[in-house]
């Protein structure tokens, strides 16, 4: 290459170009170096290469360069260590290096490009900075809520416990409401006028809504509160069936509804009866409830893996499938369907999710406007798989 080829070559460079031979001396430089390290070029030809580097490296530096004279290789930029240039001034900079090797007839030499990267570890350590400011942050955010979080959670505890409490007392003095209401409506003390009787009826009747309220309330606040303990039995579910079918009769030959059973099943599961017996009672009332005069009510059980899959079926008002993720919801009523039918609180699917789900299995509604509903849980049917789901 023509030598004022050369030349341009290695002052367009913008970065420092050095070149140094077997003894370690500048033969070689641009203008770069010359500003880089503040020296003029006389200054630096013709002199050792280590005046470029700080006075504690020098010793190690000569030692890598009669490394490097035995075993050259290209070195490319950024592969090399954290490296400071010193200039002339005797202040420091960041630098990044790469190392070539070149034999000419004078003997061995090699060449240096030399970076100054004090702007990009500027950048870099400003990145680093924000970095760490923004976990520190997040950390304490993550912080703040978990402690949020965990007074919501003594706070709902608190709620349930005191709801917990609360229904107790007001039971107490709700059946002694009902008792009196009892004798009075049975004459026993004394005729009534047909006014009397009504009214007494009404006190009855408003009396059981309020102690069905107040049982819900009680049995979800115990769920929540995570005071509620399955007991465990085995018992026969064909027993269990015919039970909560019977506790939905009367109001089913009310309404002229047809009751009927398709059992095939074990004969025994293990689960709480009491509990899996009010699930089932739920799903039937409000199958009663919510289908018309001459409709249809059914339960079908049926084995599904270790589970036994029951489902109620009526032939009733039906839920629109944007209802159908809330109306398991606390005191969630279909405003439709409810329309001719008030007495319910809202909570029996609540509670029956909830039972379900503490015994390890699930529950599903499918049900089209009008066209019927049917809901279908599942229990295992061994305690150590509810254990174990749970
Ligand atoms: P409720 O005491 O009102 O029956 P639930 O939690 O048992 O409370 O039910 C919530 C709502 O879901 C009901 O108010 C009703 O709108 C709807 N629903 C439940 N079961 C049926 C069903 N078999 N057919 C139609 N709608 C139903």
């Amino acid at each position: 290459m023509p030598d004022e080829r050369f030349r341009q070559l290695l002052e367009a460079a913008p970065d420092a170009i050095l070149q140094v031979d077997e003894e370690g001396r500048i033969i070689l430089m641009n203008r770069v170096t010359e500003e880089m390290f503040g020296y003029a070029r006389e200054e630096l030809l013709g002199h050792p290469v280590e005046v470029l580097i700080p006075e504690e490296l020098r010793n190690a530096h000569i030692g890598h360069r009669a490394h490097y004279r035995t075993r050259p290789s290209t070195r490319a930029m950024g592969t090399g260590l954290a490296l400071e240039g010193l200039r002339k001034d005797g202040s420091r900079f960041p630098v990044e290096i790469s190392l070539s090797p070149a034999s000419s007839q004078e003997g061995f030499h090699a060449t240096a490009i030399v970076r100054d990267i004090t702007e990009r570890k500027l950048a870099d350590d400003r990145f680093r900075a924000a970095q760490e400011q923004y976990t520190q942050k997040l950390a304490e955010t993550n912080r703040e809520l978990e402690l949020r979080s965990r007074e919501l959670e003594r706070a709902d505890r608190l709620k349930s416990e005191f709801l917990a409490s609360m229904s107790h007392e007001l039971r107490t003095p709700l059946h002694t409401i009902i008792g009196f209401s009892e004798l009075l409506g049975e004459e026993l003390e004394g005729p009534l006028n047909e006014k009397q009787k009504r009214f007494i009826q009404h006190i009855h009747k408003d009396s059981m809504h309020l102690l069905d309220l107040i049982n819900d309330i009680l049995d979800l606040s115990k769920i929540e509160a995570g005071r509620l303990e399955l007991r465990p039995e085995p018992f026969h579910l064909t027993a269990m069936v015919t039970e909560s079918i019977s506790s939905v009769r009367a109001l089913a030959e009310a309404k002229s509804i047809a009751l009927e059973t398709r059992l095939d099943v074990p004969m025994a599961i293990e689960a709480d009866r009491l509990r899996v017996k009010q699930v089932l009672v739920n799903l039937l009332s409000n199958a009663v409830k919510f289908t018309p005069e001459g409709g249809r009510v059914s339960v079908e059980a049926g084995l599904r893996g270790t589970f036994v899959a029951i489902s109620v079926t009526d032939t009733g008002v039906g839920i629109p499938p944007e209802e159908h993720a809330s109306i398991f919801d606390k005191f969630y009523q279909v405003g439709a369907t409810t329309k001719g039918v008030r007495e319910g609180t809202g909570l029996g699917l609540a509670i029956t999710r909830r039972l379900v789900e503490q015994h390890g299995g699930s529950i599903q509604v499918e049900s089209q406007p009008n066209r019927g509903s049917r809901f279908t849980f599942t229990i295992p049917l061994r305690k150590q798989e509810q254990k174990a789901k749970a």
